[in-house]
């Protein structure tokens, strides 16, 4: 085939064999999203190199040999296909001044672009979903974005398979202060360090402990930790994430050599890594980043968020064999005669306010026909109104999924009874 006709390296199709599921994950998530209160950004593929020059940092991976950058030849401006999405969601918060009446949650999805060599989990076109929570201090905000992401974890079952990782980079002076340590450090081991970290020595010496170089771990881990270079407020911060966590039952590991990739955090920064996925084990990856605002020109404010990598995360999914199928009914409507048939609408009615899934036979003939598409509709319950429970207004429940008896119950009873089952088998 000539090469023409090929797509370009490390840019993948999604065929229709697996849009599917792609879309199925991508309700998953908008339903996730506002349950939280993000509200959705969608910016520019491309933006000025620029933005991603002051964002993510001049000496880091994605800047210095990642990004598809170009020339437009109509007028001269460097264009950059966006390597991320949180400097084009800054940018467009400042550009449009949305925190002028209070801080935000906005969230992002789409495909993003690097120039790595590819390989599984890494592409040179990717996708993720992200969240910026703009306008927060608080290490509360830290926590619900760890709190949100667990939750997604539950909700796909792969919650077993991701250990949450974090690290604090503190502020500016005792980054400063661990910068001079480092080098003095680095500069005494010069002889063990790559290319990568001769070039980065003297201008972001932080990065080096970020290598994914084998050659090179032993000397990362007996560096000096930033963590030990902490101011009171920093140290009250972390103290304050890590104490929430314990609080809501998450479990943790403390990695001070997690840097993360990119220049603007400070504080919190986290992963979720997974083992099913060989090298490529980072999930969702965020942070803090209070002076990111500011420093693109916008009127100071905290922020932070995380990006989730789709394709890591299908991945996963795929390992855990998710197929993102609609759970079963949590109850299917069983009604014989002209009376039961009315009040089984308004029975119906009342459990889909209650927040459940209902089936409705709707089709009439005998009530053994009945059960026997209530069993096929996979639902867990069978609601059986027949006249005697329609005149005293209770309906029989049958659990069609587990063993057990035939109640006669009221129809707040009932709706009780379902959300518990679906409680304990989600
Ligand atoms: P890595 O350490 O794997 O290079 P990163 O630190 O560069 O990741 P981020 O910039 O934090 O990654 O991006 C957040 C998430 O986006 C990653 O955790 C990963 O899931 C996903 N991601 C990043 N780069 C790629 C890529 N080239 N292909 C596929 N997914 C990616
Ligand atoms: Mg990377």
């Amino acid at each position: 085939m000539s090469p023409n006709v090929r797509a370009v390296r490390g840019m993948n199709d999604i065929l229709p064999g697996e849009t599917a599921l792609w879309s199925r994950l991508e309700e998953e998530l908008r339903t996730w999203l506002a349950a939280y209160g993000y509200r959705e950004i969608r910016t520019p593929i491309l933006e000025h190199t620029g933005l991603f020059q002051r964002a993510i940092g001049e000496v880091t991976d994605i800047v210095e040999k990642e990004m598809y950058t170009f020339i437009d030849e109509l007028n001269g401006e460097s264009l950059t296909l966006r390597p991320e999405g949180t400097a084009g969601c800054v940018r467009a918060v400042i550009e449009h001044n949305l925190l002028f009446d209070g801080p935000k949650r906005l969230w992002y999805l789409g495909p993003m672009f690097r120039h790595e060599r590819p390989q599984k989990g890494r592409y040179r076109q990717f996708h993720q979903v992200g969240v910026e929570a703009l306008g927060y201090p608080a290490p509360e905000l830290d926590v619900e974005l760890l709190l949100m992401t667990a939750r997604l974890w539950r909700r796909l079952g792969i919650a077993p398979h991701l250990h949450l990782q974090i690290n604090t980079l503190g502020g500016a002076t005792a980054r400063a202060r661990h910068r001079a340590k480092l080098i003095a450090y680095l500069e005494a081991h010069e002889a063990e360090l790559d290319e990568d970290a001769r070039r980065r020595l003297y201008t972001n010496p932080l990065r080096i402990l970020d290598s994914k170089n084998p050659a090179m771990q032993a000397l990362i881990e007996r560096a000096p930790r930033l963590m030990d270079e902490l101011d009171e407020a920093a140290r009250a911060q972390f103290d304050a994430v890590c104490a929430a966590l314990d609080a809501a039952g998450l479990a943790y590991h403390v990695n001070p050599r997690l840097v993360r990739g990119l220049d603007y955090y400070n504080d919190t920064v986290f992963e979720w890594v997974t083992d099913r996925l060989g090298a490529q084990g980072t999930v969702c990856a965020g942070g803090r980043y209070d002076g990111l605002i500011e420093q693109l020109g916008g009127r100071s404010a905290p922020a932070c968020g995380f990006a989730i990598g789709l394709e890591r995360l299908l991945a996963l999914l795929a390992e855990t064999g998710w197929t993102g199928a609609e759970p079963p009914a949590d109850a299917y409507i069983v009604h014989v005669g002209a009376a039961a048939g009315r009040v089984a609408l308004g029975l119906a009615e009342r459990l889909r306010d209650a927040g459940l899934r209902v089936l409705l036979h709707g089709a009439g003939g005998s009530f053994k026909a009945q059960m026997k598409k209530a069993d096929a509709s996979g639902a867990r319950f069978a609601l059986i109104l027949g006249e005697d429970e329609a005149a005293a207004g209770e309906v029989s429940v049958k659990p069609l999924r587990t063993a057990g008896e035939q109640l006669r119950l009221t129809p707040e009873r009932a709706a009780e009874m379902l959300l518990a089952a679906r409680q304990s088998q989600p």
